[in-house]
């Protein structure tokens, strides 16, 4: 049995989460019970060093596929040479860690392989009958599906990045890094990056941002998520927010962080009027530094904090933001 896994990768870094995949594909392999290996595939420019660390989590070989045009996501690109790798082999499965980018292209490579494809998984099994069960969150979290998926071919499995488990190192051996020919001609291409733009601070991406601040139910549901966004304009901030937050409307889903939402690691998070419930904490347990102003002293999401404030945010934002523009 062959479990693949997919790299993410940042300047010449593996991701938590493709560690975190690792043990998805470990555990697979050993409720199976068959002999198998993990294989994991990795897309544009970073170090074959690098990828060769994969094997002190189990991975046996990496398939590497890069190319000019690569140096960025670009979804056909990165689909095509996905797409023929798939096609060359027969994994059991694909899994993926769930982010913007993985989304865009797993879509791609199931709808071109005419393979079953699951986002936003909690949990995914192969049982001894050739079955591939995975279960995910909709609607927000309110209700769990239980989904059959079709086994073959390899179905593709996005997992929710804070389902997947901090895993260290088990053993010494590297991975046998195997280079994929990949060639695309950019004419074929039906879609060409003219200019990239980058984006003001708070409407970054969650995934990408270095600050985040992120508006809990204690802001309420009057004017105080204007201040929320000025502050983050203030700091050169993105702006994040609670489930709350999305179900009355003031943020897009794209902004909530948490178990059913985005996992984030900025530098910095400033939570403002957030209890601090597990399915948010989930989300954002990798920042770095954590602020938080809540008026209840005993609040769960102090615990999290660098710094804990105890206030009124109403009171706090404004003053805090006029004078952030006092020292600018
Ligand atoms: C399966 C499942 C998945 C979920 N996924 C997510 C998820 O991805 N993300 C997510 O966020 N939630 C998720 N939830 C919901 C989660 O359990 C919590 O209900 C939610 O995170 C609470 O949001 P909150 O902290 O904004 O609100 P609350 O828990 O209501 O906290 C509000 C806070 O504001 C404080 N406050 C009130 N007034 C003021 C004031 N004037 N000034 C300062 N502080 C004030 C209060 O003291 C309190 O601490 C999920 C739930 C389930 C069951």
């Amino acid at each position: 049995m062959d479990i693949w896994i997919y790299v993410n990768h940042r300047e010449d870094e593996i991701e938590e989460t493709t560690f975190g995949l690792t043990a998805e594909a470990q555990r697979l392999l050993e409720e199976s019970g068959q002999p198998g290996r993990i294989t994991a595939v990795a897309l544009g420019p970073v170090a074959v060093p690098v990828l060769e660390t994969l094997g002190h989590y189990g991975v046996e070989r990496v398939l590497h596929a890069n190319t000019d045009g690569m140096e960025r996501y670009q979804g056909e690109v990165f689909a095509q040479a996905l797409v023929g790798v798939v096609q060359q082999e027969t994994p059991a499965c694909l899994l993926m860690a769930q982010t913007a980018e993985t989304e865009d292209l797993a879509q791609r490579v199931a709808a071109s392989c005419d393979t079953a494809l699951v986002t936003r998984a909690m949990n995914f099994n192969l049982t001894a009958e050739g079955k591939a069960l995975a279960i995910r969150p909709v609607a927000n979290g309110y209700l769990f599906e239980d989904l059959e998926l079709d086994a073959c071919p390899a179905p593709i499995v996005l997992f929710l990045p804070a389902v997947l488990l901090d895993t260290a190192p088990s053993r010494e051996t590297a991975a046998e890094v195997n280079v994929v020919a990949f060639e695309v001609a950019a004419e074929d291409l039906k879609t060409r990056t003219v200019e990239v733009i980058e984006a003001a601070p708070e409407d970054l991406d969650l995934e990408e941002a270095d600050i985040i601040v992120a508006a809990g139910r204690g802001i309420g549901k009057g004017e105080a998520f204007g201040n929320v966004q000025a502050l983050a304009k203030a700091i050169g901030g993105s702006v994040g927010a609670t489930r709350p937050i999305i179900d009355w409307g003031l943020a897009e889903y794209e902004r909530q962080i948490g178990q059913t939402g985005k996992y984030v690691a900025p530098r910095l998070i400033i939570n403002l009027g957030i209890s601090g419930a597990n399915e948010y904490t989930a989300g954002m347990e990798k920042a770095q530094q954590v602020i938080a102003i809540d008026s209840n002293p005993r609040v769960r999401m102090f615990r999290f904090a660098d710094l804990g404030v105890v206030g009124d945010v109403h009171e706090i934002l404004p003053l805090l933001i006029s004078r952030i523009e006092e020292h600018k």
